[in-house]
């Protein structure tokens, strides 16, 4: 591969030199500096970013302690919907005013394009938003068919004290997939934001106290999984863990729940799949395979890391593949033409490097990239677009989470064959399928192992569809009209009404 026939966009002036963001722990509506702190620096740029508190066993504690006593009085979960609601709401108006300065932090924090990070501010403005309207409309049922002197009534109620541990990929649109919805069902929550990207949810906490949030009812803890993932995971005074991040760790978490018995929710990994067949409009399912790849960097749980291609038309797309992946512009994420900035860490770097060169030795071809990639005027580091074929199912490239810009190209030739590559995963997060048969479409949607499948398109989302996992990928939905519900608990209230009419039970 040579350089000279991608589109890269360098940097000329200097790496910017704001001043660095001082992140504290908000505990008890007190921003706390704590006792140590740590750096993140701009992954693209090399220049610190965030000077944030270190958070330790009692930060964390003291969090929860705050959490728990915002509960138990009842100052937030006794309010009405409706002032619920307007607070949820101040907060999304507030995300809206506070868009640049947002998403400035979450670019040079990740490393991501500064279009991309304002869509995702705004984008979790709207989940706000939704959020609110759920506050004042979650209902439970009332049963009236139980016999002449009995009702029954299902009381929604929230589920007390959230935990929530984030990842660094998306950190304010996952935090906003959580935190509106407990907060709208009447939680109160301690959070932990990836030690990569503290910053922006530090914001969110300020914002949240500008809306007029009750002290106490969201706290934030900064640092890392050991101490402060930890004790969010085993603490009693907790009553519900809501993690997203990978599979490995969601593991550990539900191991580290069990003494206490605590709800958890996951988000976890995928490698997810598009089946194209040989019906399929190329030029469409083309662009989104680039899209579902390159988009973040590839470093996205939803990342279409794979592709099923009908041997018929393997030649065709993965010319096609070959041409867009050149047009796509890598490089500085602050440029706002840019679409694929920097590599989170270099570890990553060395892991997603370690997959391609690991799937070559073992027989598959490169069509494009395999090498990191040199930007210039950026000392921070960039992976090639890289498109691998002749991978076999196999292949750790095949089954395994790359998070990196790198598709897998496999073929098939029945429809059968092509499930069995679809479904022959532990993971299960989402599942694209090319065709214009709709027959073909929707046996696919049917059959596939996934939470989410998309036709003919990848990686739309909208607030009002549910979002998560089956088998590895995750446990519990988030986003549409159930989001709340995984934060409320169902009471059932059993009410004799007027004279029993049933016999009494010890005979006179
Ligand atoms: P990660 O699992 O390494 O870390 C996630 C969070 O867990 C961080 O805040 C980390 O500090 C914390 N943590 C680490 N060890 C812990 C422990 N023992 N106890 C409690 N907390 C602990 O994940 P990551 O590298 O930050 O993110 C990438 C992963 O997230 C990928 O696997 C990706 O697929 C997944 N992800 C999933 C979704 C989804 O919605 N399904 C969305 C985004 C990311």
């Amino acid at each position: 591969m040579t350089t000279h026939d991608l589109r890269l966009i360098g940097r000329d002036d200097p790496a910017p030199s704001d001043p660095v963001f001082e992140a504290r722990h908000l505990i008890d509506g007190q921003w706390l500096s704590g006792t140590g702190t740590f750096t993140r620096e701009s992954p693209a740029h090399g220049t610190r970013v965030t000077r944030a508190a270190l958070g330790t066993e009692a930060d964390a504690k003291a969090a929860i302690a705050a959490a728990r006593a915002a509960f138990d009085d009842g100052r937030w979960s006794t309010l009405p919907g409706k002032e619920r609601a307007a607070v949820l709401d101040r907060t999304a108006a507030l995300i809206e005013r506070d868009i640049d300065r947002i998403a400035q932090l979450e670019t040079l924090e990740s490393g991501k394009p500064i279009t991309q990070a304002k869509a995702e501010i705004a984008g979790a403005a709207d989940l706000w938003r939704y959020a609110a309207a759920l506050a004042r409309t979650s209902v439970g049922e009332t049963q009236n068919a139980l016999g002449p002197d009995m009702l029954g009534l299902t009381l929604r109620e929230p589920i007390g004290v959230v935990s929530m541990i984030t990842p660094w990929n998306f950190p304010f649109l996952i935090v906003s997939q959580k935190l509106p919805y407990a907060l709208a069902a009447g939680c109160t929550a301690v959070v932990k934001p990836s030690e990569l990207t503290s910053a922006t949810t530090v914001i969110l906490g300020e914002l949240l106290i500008e809306a007029g949030l009750p002290a106490g009812v969201v706290n934030i803890v900064l640092g890392y999984g050991a101490p402060v993932g930890e004790v969010l995971s085993t603490d009693p005074r907790v009553d519900m863990v809501s993690f997203t991040g990978s599979t490995g760790v969601g593991r550990a978490i539900v191991a580290a729940t069990a003494p206490t018995l605590k709800k958890v929710a996951l988000e976890l990994g995928g490698k997810n799949p598009q089946v194209v067949f040989a019906d399929a409009d190329l030029d469409a399912a083309a662009d989104a395979i680039a899209f579902g790849v390159y988009f973040n960097a590839g470093e996205c749980c939803n990342s279409g890391s794979r592709i099923i291609v009908h041997r018929n038309v393997i030649g065709p797309l993965t010319e096609k593949l070959v041409a867009l992946s050149r047009k796509v512009a890598f490089g500085d994420p602050l440029h706002p033409d840019t679409q694929v900035g920097a590599i989170i860490s270099d570890a990553h770097q060395a892991k997603i490097d370690r997959y391609v060169q690991d799937a070559v030795a073992g027989g598959a071809t490169l069509a494009l990239g395999g090498a990191a990639l040199p930007v210039e005027g950026l000392p921070g580091r960039f992976y090639a677009p890289t498109l691998v074929n002749d991978v076999t199912p196999d292949m750790p490239i095949a089954t395994q989470e790359v998070f990196g810009p790198v598709l897998s190209i496999l073929t098939f030739d029945t429809f059968e064959e092509a499930m069995g590559l679809v479904n022959d995963t532990e993971y299960g997060l989402s599942a694209g399928v090319w065709s214009e048969s709709v027959e073909t479409c929707l046996r696919f949607a049917r059959h596939a192992q996934a939470g989410t499948v998309w036709t003919n398109t990848w990686m739309d989302g909208f607030p009002e569809l549910p979002f998560g996992g089956v088998k590895q990928s995750g446990l519990g939905r988030e986003l549409g009209r159930q989001a709340i519900e995984d934060y409320q608990e169902t009471k059932t209230v059993t009410m004799r009404i007027g004279t029993q009419t049933r016999a009494p039970w010890v005979a006179e």
